[in-house]
C-alpha cells in the first residue's frame, strides 16, 4: 500500500509548523470534504458487461471550485487520488487561483480498450458522477492516460444529463470544442517559465547545460522540444518502457515521431544521430532507474509518483531537479536531495501552467469569449513568474528547501481564506 497521501500531509505539516499555521486550518485540510467511488459498468466489445471502478476526490474548496484531472491507470487507488486532491488544492493556492482542488481517476489499461469501450467507460463515469460535478462546483480536466478527446465526452454527457450546454464543466478540451489555445502544452510551458526564471537567478546558460527527461507523454514530450529549442543538449528520454541515453544530444521531434511509429522511445533508430538498435555507437538503450541516476545539470520528471525514493535518492547526479508530474520525489527522497544540495523546482509550482491554463479555460467559457495564443502565454508566463518569485522569496526568508516555500506559500493563502 502507497503512503503517498500520509507522507504528502507529513510534509504540509512540517511547512505548518515552520510558519505556525493555525491548528484549525490543519485539521481541515488533514481529510478531503467528499470522496465518491463508482462501479461503472462498460458493455465490451465482445458483448460480456465488465465493472471498472472510479473515484472523484473533493478535497478542498474553500478558495473556489474543486479543480483537478481525472487519469486512467491500472494502479489508480484511493490513497493515491486523495494525495493528488490534496496537491491540486495547493498547487491552485501556489500559483493564486480561485480554485480548490480534487482529483479523479479510473482504475483501467485504457490502451487495451476500443475507442468505443474508452467513450462509454468515460460517459458512464461521467453520468454516475454528475451530481457532484458543475462549472461552478468541480470541473475535471486530462491528467494521466486522459485526453482532449475523453474531456470532450464528458463535456458533451454532462451537458445531456442537465439539458444545457456547459463547456465550463470540464478543461482541457480541443479548440474546437471550447478549449484554450496553449492548454495542452501548458503543463510543459509552465514549467519551462519557471526553469528559465531560476536558472536566470543562477546567471547560468542554457548552452551550457544538458538535460535528461523521464516520460515522454504530454509534459515530457513538449517540455523536451521547449529545452531543446532553448539551446540546452537533451541526452536523455524515456518512457514507460525504457529509455534512450545519447552523449551527442537528441533532436526531440525525431524521438517523438518515433515513438508515435514504434510506441517506445527506445524501438527507433533515430535517423542522423547514429543510434543502433544494439545499443552501440553514440546512443544506448537504458532502464528508467538508469536514467534516473545519469550525470546531467537538469533531470526533469515527466513520468509518475514516488520515482526518487531514499533508496536511490543518494545516487542521482542532477543538479536540478524539475518535477513536472505530480509527486515524483518522496518524502524521504526529498530530504536526502535537500541535503546533498541539490535544487527542486517543486511539482506544486513547477507543474501548475496547466491548471493555470485550465482556469484560463473555464474562464473564456464562462465569459464566452477565445483569448489568443499570445494573450495565453503571456498571462501564463506572469503568473508563473511571480508565482517562482514568491516561493524563492519564501524559501529564503524561512531558510528552507523550494518545496517548503512553496508549502508555506499556499498554507498562508488558505489560512487567509478559511479563517
Ligand atoms: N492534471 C493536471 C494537474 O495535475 C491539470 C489539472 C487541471 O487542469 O485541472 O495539475
Amino acid at each position: 500500500m502507497s503512503r503517498f497521501f500520509e507522507t504528502t500531509l507529513e510534509q504540509l505539516k512540517k511547512a505548518a509548523k515552520t510558519m505556525k499555521l493555525s491548528p484549525s486550518v490543519f485539521t481541515i485540510l488533514e481529510e478531503p470534504q467528499r470522496i465518491v467511488t463508482a462501479h461503472i459498468p462498460v458493455t465490451m466489445d465482445n458483448g460480456t458487461i465488465q465493472i471498472f471502478r472510479g473515484y472523484r476526490v473533493q478535497h478542498n474548496n474553500a478558495r473556489g471550485p474543486y479543480k483537478g484531472g481525472i487519469r486512467y491507470h491500472p494502479d489508480v487507488n484511493m490513497e493515491e487520488v486523495k494525495a493528488l486532491a490534496l496537491l491540486m488544492t495547493i498547487k491552485c493556492a501556489v500559483v493564486n487561483l480561485p480554485l480548490g482542488g480534487g482529483k479523479g481517476g479510473i482504475e483501467v489499461d485504457s490502451h487495451k480498450l476500443s475507442q468505443r469501450e474508452l467513450e462509454a467507460l468515460t460517459r458512464g463515469y461521467t453520468r454516475l458522477m454528475a451530481p457532484i460535478l458543475g462549472p461552478k462546483i468541480d470541473v475535471p480536466a486530462p491528467d494521466v492516460y486522459t485526453n482532449a478527446q475523453i474531456m470532450a465526452w464528458i463535456y458533451d454527457e454532462y451537458s445531456k444529463i442537465t439539458g444545457k450546454d456547459s463547456p465550463a464543466v470540464v478543461t482541457g478540451k480541443a479548440v474546437g470544442k471550447g478549449g484554450s489555445l496553449g492548454r495542452e502544452s501548458a503543463t510543459a510551458q509552465g514549467g519551462f517559465y519557471v526553469l528559465m526564471e531560476f536558472i536566470q537567478k543562477m546567471k547560468k546558460n542554457p548552452k551550457d547545460m544538458t538535460v535528461v527527461i523521464q516520460g515522454f507523454g504530454n509534459a515530457g514530450s513538449f517540455i523536451a522540444r521547449m529545452v531543446h529549442d532553448a539551446g540546452f543538449r537533451l541526452i536523455a528520454v524515456s518512457d514507460s518502457k525504457g529509455g534512450l541515453y545519447c552523449k551527442g544530444g537528441i533532436d526531440p521531434a525525431i524521438a517523438y515521431s518515433c515513438k508515435r511509429e514504434s510506441h517506445s522511445v527506445q524501438n527507433c533508430e533515430i535517423a542522423g544521430i547514429e543510434y543502433t538498435k544494439k545499443g552501440e555507437g553514440v546512443c544506448k538503450r537504458i532502464s528508467n532507474a538508469e536514467l534516473l541516476e545519469l550525470p546531467c545539470d537538469i533531470l526533469v520528471l515527466s513520468a509518475l509518483e514516488n520515482q526518487i525514493t531514499a533508496s536511490n535518492a543518494k545516487n542521482i547526479r542532477a543538479h536540478i531537479i524539475l518535477e513536472l508530474a505530480n509527486g515524483p520525489t518522496d518524502a524521504e527522497g526529498d530530504i536526502i536531495l535537500e541535503k546533498r544540495g541539490i535544487t527542486v523546482l517543486p511539482d506544486i509550482l513547477a507543474n501548475a501552467g496547466g491548471v493555470t491554463v485550465s482556469y484560463f479555460e473555464w474562464l473564456q467559457n464562462l465569459q464566452k469569449k477565445q483569448w489568443t495564443e499570445k494573450i495565453v502565454l503571456a498571462k501564463l508566463k506572469k503568473t508563473m513568474v511571480e508565482a517562482f518569485n514568491e516561493v524563492y522569496a519564501m524559501s529564503r526568508k524561512y531558510k528552507i528547501g523550494l518545496r517548503q516555500g512553496a508549502l508555506i506559500t499556499a498554507l498562508k493563502r488558505l489560512e487567509d481564506t478559511i479563517i
